[in-house]
């Protein structure tokens, strides 16, 4: 590994985002996963991020970049979960304000309006075939206080797959299983400027979201991961890893692929934003004040200018850092200081707001998306015992942790001890000159999916 500056490094293949504590204990198979990924034709850029952890085919925290004129689109490295991100709800309350009854009755009363876990419909709501078809192409969805999420502005409900078409509109506003979150969390400010710019306070109470597209997008990534083996195998496409797919963007099925992902990314988006109306009516209901900060997706393909050429970007498990006076930003409220960045932790530990700078240029304006396993589900699953996993949720807390969860021992895998250290994390990024943090949050109460 050659050193480009603090916290930036290079092989023969890609750029890792990371200082030395975190690159000496990079798993060989991300080394692997990259040289991998270089191997598809025409790329650009290919970085990771300092959560950077093994995935199917490709390593969760991959930034890639192709100029569009030659550009390749991959469903391993887009992910399934296409869409996935963070939401964060602010309010005007302080969080030492709501005492442990009221929280347990709002976090009780918000799993009643949303479910959680794996397959859930949520039975609130009933959406029109219309109003469904509508969200798939509605690129006007928040669009303020959130990332475009398209790449190419063509939609074709078509390029859908009927089993993602039927299954998407009964699992509107779900959550899902596994890592997604909605949590309860205590603020403290950072940077004091851009917290005043941004409406944030010490002490506030705030609410992060974690989810994606369902089964609507799962199943998309899944379809078309299968096409484009088929087309891979029938033009004569060699792949390093039978699990990692890749065609030209002018091929038909990619074509397809890229207009049925932009629906899934927006499924995604208007998921978070159903499910925080249900969030706000019930903290409303409690006469705390509520609006959103932002919403940012974290496995997503765009479509992105660099020194006035278009460039097609893929972030896995990556987010989006635009900095200050970006073409993109959606909102003037952030210009000046560049968009709000969601990084969160693990149940039992903090998570971040950041802003992007000049300076990331370097990543492709990329940050990581959270703290990143450092144990697979698996290996969390033999080693974490029932009782480390409670003490990690009590031990240096600055609060109780309330947990939806009655039992602990069915997600040993999301004990904090599974994820990095998301302050080892965080510190990667500033020494990498990638983004700069401007508040930390702790968590109050966490609702697991
Ligand atoms: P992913 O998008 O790869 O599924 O996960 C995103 C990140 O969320 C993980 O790397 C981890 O740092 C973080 N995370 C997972 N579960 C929780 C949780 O319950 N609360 C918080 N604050 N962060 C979590
Ligand atoms: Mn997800
Ligand atoms: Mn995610």
């Amino acid at each position: 590994m050659k050193k480009i500056r603090d916290g930036v490094y290079t092989n023969d293949y890609a750029i890792f985002f990371m200082t030395e504590e975190i690159l000496k204990d990079l798993d060989e198979g991300v080394l692997q996963q990259a040289k991998n990924a270089s191997q598809i034709p025409n790329v650009e850029f290919l970085g990771y991020t300092p959560d950077a952890h093994i995935g199917k085919g490709t390593s969760i925290g991959t930034i890639i970049v192709w100029d569009m004129s030659k550009a390749w689109i991959s469903p391993t490295i887009v992910g399934v979960d296409i869409g996935c991100g963070m939401r964060l709800i602010l309010t005007k309350s302080y969080a030492d304000d709501i005492d442990k009854n009221l929280l347990k009755k709002m976090m009780n009363e918000i799993e009643e309006l949303i479910p959680t876990g794996v397959g859930k419909k949520n039975k609130k709501i009933s959406l029109s075939r219309s109003k469904y078809e509508e969200y798939l192409q509605n690129t006007e969805i928040d669009k303020d206080i959130s990332d475009k999420m398209v790449l190419i502005h063509e939609f074709d409900l078509d390029t859908i797959p009927d089993e993602a078409y039927e299954i998407g509109k009964e699992q509107f506003a779900t959550l899902g299983g596994g890592n997604h979150f909605i949590e309860f969390q205590k603020l403290h400010v950072i940077d004091d400027e851009v917290a005043k710019e941004w409406g944030l306070f010490e002490g506030q109470l705030v609410v992060m979201i974690h989810s994606g597209s369902r089964r609507f997008g799962a199943v998309i990534g899944d379809y078309y991961q299968k096409k484009f083996k088929d087309v891979m195998k029938s033009r004569g496409i060699a792949t390093p890893d039978p699990q990692l797919t890749f065609l030209p963007i002018d091929n038909k099925v990619a074509k397809d692929y890229i207009k049925a992902m932009q629906s899934a990314a927006i499924y995604a988006k208007v998921n978070r934003h159903y499910m925080s109306n249900f969030i706000i009516s019930v903290l409303d209901k409690h006469g705390i004040d509520v609006w959103v900060l932002y919403d940012v997706a974290h496995n997503i393909a765009y479509m992105e200018r660099f020194a006035n050429r278009e460039k097609l970007v893929i972030r896995k498990g990556a987010t989006r850092a635009l900095p200050p006076d970006h073409y993109l930003i959606p909102n003037p409220r952030f210009l000046k200081t560049g968009h709000p960045v969601i990084l969160p932790g693990s149940m039992g530990s903090s998570s971040y707001l950041m802003r992007g700078i000049e300076d990331n240029i370097i990543s492709y304006h990329t940050v990581n998306h959270g703290a990143g396993r450092v144990l697979s589900r698996n290996k969390a699953k033999k080693t974490i015992s029932v009782e480390e996993f409670s003490k990690a949720l009590r031990q240096g807390q600055e609060n109780e942790i309330l947990i939806n969860t009655r039992n602990l021992k069915d997600f040993l895998d999301e004990s904090p001890q599974s994820y990095k250290d998301i302050d080892t994390v965080i510190n990667s990024v500033i020494t990498s000159r990638l983004a700069v943090p401007v508040a930390k949050m702790t968590p109050l109460g966490v609702i697991k999916g």
